[in-house]
């Protein structure tokens, strides 16, 4: 058994013994570390993970709170109805935020969760029959089974257990398709997109879950405490949530408890010890609660559960048998060699005053690969960015199996079969590469978050994580599979890329640059990869730099300089053109 797991058993083992041993000061104390704790858990998916900040869960949780404390209370609804209601309403709430906010980038989520925490607390506090600062009292207790739970100390394990469940729920859902496009949305939009990921609804999808969440805890809250008012419910209280993640770390499960318990226990020894050391009462525990964070964070960007994870040996390297054999994922039907797969006609994209690509057409043909070249600058990468959708053309038109694609988002344009690397690597440095490459497999496999987060997801996972195992032996990159991303060297880096893209089983592969960073033999390597996709009709456009590596490769090439295409043809018949050799001899080498 290794450390980890009995340091696991130890922690449970004592959660289950606490109630018997602890005072009851202290177990109330762990009671509220877990209603903390259920919001912090959904914080940790929504800022920790997918990096949107949200000031507002304390709003959600007063909303979870007050809904259950008005209905039980007036109209004598049943709790676990009213636990659904507040749900309901909190996902509804949430929505019409997210639906405001999370499409426009940058602050709005931040500012409009302030806005939201602010608001709402302002009803809590004056809209009638919600009783003023007072709040409302003699909330009945949640029964179940017939069961009463009259004490505090019945909602413990009842807490701890939705503590622990949700846990376990948010480690399944980072662990699948559904998590893995959550886990991209910090840092890897343009790329999720790319590969067909709608990331507005993934950020929707965090942001509502990190809602019910608070809303769950505020619900254990108002049957914890029979009463509710509205100070806790307070902005304060949002930022402190925000704190109990940044100060546990905020991008795991046992982060979210870890800070939620530190911060609570900082919170109330602080309150009863400060004042003893001064000898005079005061504000200090705001104070000296500022100063341990800071110190703690110097220590750590990560948080707590950081610290710990050194103190522990590493963890066990995931063993290499995890790929067993899985049913394949869908394939698109081949078409047939000579299909016309993409014409660019009279495509043109201006920078203010730069033309960057200038009236540029080629076609590419089923079973092609075709070469684009040109010295630094020419507007290579920026003819694949208007062909793959990441941006728009300021004229001219470019189709795909005959369908207009220019004025489709990228994520549409990867529907219909179109893969892309990137000349400055986009991957995620700190999943693994297998896990990177498994997003290539997004829009050929379906799981969504419900079936993820209850695990009914294995078999198809399966298919995926075996189609990108496929793809890393293709490509070389098998012996790295478990590696994290960020730690492969750059031309490795472009190596995973191509896996990633074959792992979307494209009609045509946009590749920018593969060879870049490359070793002699490994741009063998490649060069006989990409022959080899050549006979499986996979189409390839190739942008490069270095001649040598293209010529013996391609079928035709594409050759602009300043945005203009200077000569197209069989690689000997543009090498010994006129323009081009000015164009080469003049720009590189
Ligand atoms: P290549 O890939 O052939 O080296 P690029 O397509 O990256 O060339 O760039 C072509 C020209 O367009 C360069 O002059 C570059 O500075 C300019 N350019 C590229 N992207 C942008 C952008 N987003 N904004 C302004 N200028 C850009
Ligand atoms: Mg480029």
């Amino acid at each position: 058994m290794t450390s980890r797991r009995i340091l696991l058993l130890i922690v449970l083992a004592g959660l289950a013994v606490a109630p018997a041993v602890l005072s009851p000061f202290m177990v109330t104390l762990l009671i509220f570390i877990g209603i903390y704790s259920i919001v912090a858990l959904g914080l940790v998916l929504l800022t920790g993970v997918a990096g949107l900040t949200s000031f507002g869960q304390a709003a959600f949780v007063g909303l979870g709170a007050y809904t259950t404390a008005y209905l039980t209370t007036t109209i004598g609804l049943s709790p676990w109805l009213t636990l659904l209601i507040g749900l309901g309403l909190t996902a509804a709430a949430a929505f019409v935020l997210g639906a405001v906010t999370l499409r426009l980038s940058g602050h709005y989520l931040p500012v409009s969760t302030i806005a939201w925490g602010i608001s709402s607390y302002y009803l809590f506090a004056h809209v009638d029959g919600l009783g003023g600062a007072t709040g409302i009292t003699d909330i009945p207790p949640i029964e179940a089974f017939g069961y009463p739970f009259l004490t505090r100390e019945s909602l413990y394990y009842p807490i701890w257990l939705t503590v622990l469940v949700t846990m376990q729920l948010i480690v399944n859902l980072l662990d699948s398709r559904p998590g893995r496009a959550i886990r991209a949305l910090r840092g890897g939009i343009l790329m999720a997109e790319s590969f067909g990921i709608a990331t507005p609804r993934y950020k929707m999808a965090a942001f509502i879950i990190s809602a019910l969440l608070a809303c769950i805890a505020g619900w254990l809250y108002a049957h914890l405490l029979r009463f509710v008012n509205p100070t806790p419910f307070h902005l304060d209280a949002g930022i402190n949530y925000l704190f109990m993640v940044v100060i546990g770390g905020a991008s795991q499960v046992w982060g979210a408890v870890l800070g939620a318990g530190i911060l609570t226990i900082l919170q109330n020894y602080l309150q009863d010890l400060l004042p003893h050391l001064f000898g005079q009462t005061g504000n200090y525990e705001a104070i000296a609660l500022g100063v341990c964070i800071v110190l703690l964070l110097q220590r750590t960007q990560q948080g707590a559960v950081s610290l710990l994870d050194r103190l522990l040996p590493p963890p066990p390297a995931a063993p290499p048998g995890e790929v067993t054999a899985a049913e394949r994922l869908p394939e698109r039907p081949p078409l047939p060699p000579g299909t016309r797969l993409l014409v660019v006609m009279g495509a043109s994209k201006r920078f203010g005053g730069l033309t960057a690509v200038n009236n540029l057409s080629f076609s590419i043909e089923a079973g092609e690969i075709v070469g684009l070249i040109g010295p630094n600058g020419a507007g290579k990468s920026t003819a694949f960015n208007l062909i793959s959708g990441v941006l728009p053309l300021s004229s001219g038109e470019i189709r795909y199996l005959g369908r207009r694609i220019d004025n489709r988002s990228s994520r549409r344009i990867a529907r219909l079969g179109l893969a892309r690397s990137f000349q400055h690597t986009r991957l995620l440095p700190d999943m693994t590469v297998i896990e990177n490459v498994m997003i290539g497999a997004h829009l050929r496999s379906r799981a969504g978050i419900l079936r993820a987060l209850l695990r009914l997801d294995r078999a198809e996972e399966r298919s995926i994580r075996a189609e990108a195992a496929r793809h890393l032996h293709r490509v070389g990159l098998a012996d790295s599979m478990h590696l994290a991303a960020g730690s492969l060297a750059l031309g490795q880096q472009r190596i995973l890329e191509i896996a990633r893209a074959l792992c979307a089983d494209p009609t045509l592969l946009l590749l920018d640059e593969p060879a870049a960073g490359l070793r002699y033999q490994e741009k063998q390597t490649l060069a006989a990869l990409l022959s080899q996709l050549r006979s499986e009709n996979v189409s390839i456009l190739l942008v490069e730099h270095d001649m040598d590596f293209v010529m013996n490769l391609v079928d035709r090439l594409v050759v602009v300089d300043f945005g203009e295409m200077i000569a197209q043809g069989l690689p000997e018949q543009v090498q010994a053109d006129p323009r081009v050799v000015e164009a080469y001899l003049g720009g590189i080498e």
